[in-house]
């Protein structure tokens, strides 16, 4: 396969500004549905994230907990049990738990025809489940896996070294299991479909090594979903611009604060690109 460094033409379609005559309907619904027992903060950040990267609506389904407003986010609107029909696209898996409810849960996404961003502990349940895997390879609506090594790990069932020793490869190898797009994070995101080319991230700093940080990034992908721009201009745009969310950063980021930057950085380019 052929790699490229990913370059702000590669998503060119996300940097163009919107047309004036627009609502909300026009930039979709994306929905979170995260919630297991104590972690309810990953969902809200990937839900956060969407609405600063563009998304129209934004819905919250929590699987084990319970919340009807988030005070400081009140632009999110939280469900019981989200109409899967409606989303544009779904995060699913960010601190979403193993329990029962998560599991069924995570099996109606996989069949539904929404946009999909598998993450986290989804990610962890598809890891030896013979089922899952076979849900999320029979999916029609796109689908993208983000998986750090440790996660793509569990998923080919290969020790962690062989992950870090060739992330290409191993990249390659979940989108030939799964056939998803893979998103393998860490410091050179790649990103690739099955045979075609891939793709090697150069934003990002050590400073994204937080918690939060990959949420965030889902439902950024997410957002780019909703607004229904093309496969790739979705994925490369969001990792690409949260990763330069955290240049010239060591350290000292909140997650929460990832999008909104992300999203200056995605003005700034509009703006260039008008002129
Ligand atoms: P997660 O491990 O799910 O929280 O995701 C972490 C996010 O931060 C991913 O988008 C990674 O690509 C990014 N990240 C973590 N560490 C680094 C690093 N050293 N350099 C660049 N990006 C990183
Ligand atoms: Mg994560």
């Amino acid at each position: 396969t052929k790699i490229n460094l990913t370059e702000v033409k590669d998503f060119k379609h996300v940097c163009a500004s919107r047309t004036k005559n627009t609502s909300k309907a026009d930039y979709g619904r994306v929905g979170v549905i995260g919630g297991g027992k104590g972690t309810v903060g990953a969902a809200l950040i990937a839900a956060r994230s969407a609405l600063y990267m563009g998304a129209g609506r934004v819905y919250v389904e929590l699987v084990e907990e319970k919340m009807d407003l988030d005070p400081s986010v009140p632009e999110l609107m939280f469900r019981d049990k989200l109409d899967l029909s409606e989303m544009d696209a779904v995060v699913i898996g960010c601190g979403l738990g193993f329990s029962e409810k998560a599991k069924a849960r995570f099996i109606e996404c996989l069949q539904s025809d929404a946009a999909l961003v598998i993450d986290a502990d989804a990610l962890t349940m598809v890891a030896g489940d013979e089922e899952l895997l076979s849900l999320v390879t029979h999916r029609r609506a796109h689908t993208v896996i983000t998986p750090h090594n440790a996660e793509a790990a569990r998923i080919l069932g290969y020790p962690l070294e062989e992950i870090t020793a060739d992330r290409l490869n191993r990249a390659l190898d979940l989108s030939v299991l799964t056939g998803a797009v893979t998103v393998l994070k860490g410091a050179g995101t790649i990103v690739c479909q099955r045979s075609s080319i891939s793709w090697i991230n150069p934003t990002g700093t050590p400073a994204l090594a937080t918690a939060g940080s990959g949420d965030t990034l889902s439902g950024m992908i997410a957002a780019m979903f909703a607004q229904r721009y093309e496969l790739m201009d979705c994925v490369l745009s969001a990792v690409y611009l949260h990763g330069l969310a955290a240049e010239g950063c060591d350290s000292g980021i909140l997650a929460s604060d990832i999008a909104p930057t992300a999203a200056e950085f995605l003005q700034a380019l509009r703006d260039s690109y008008r002129e």
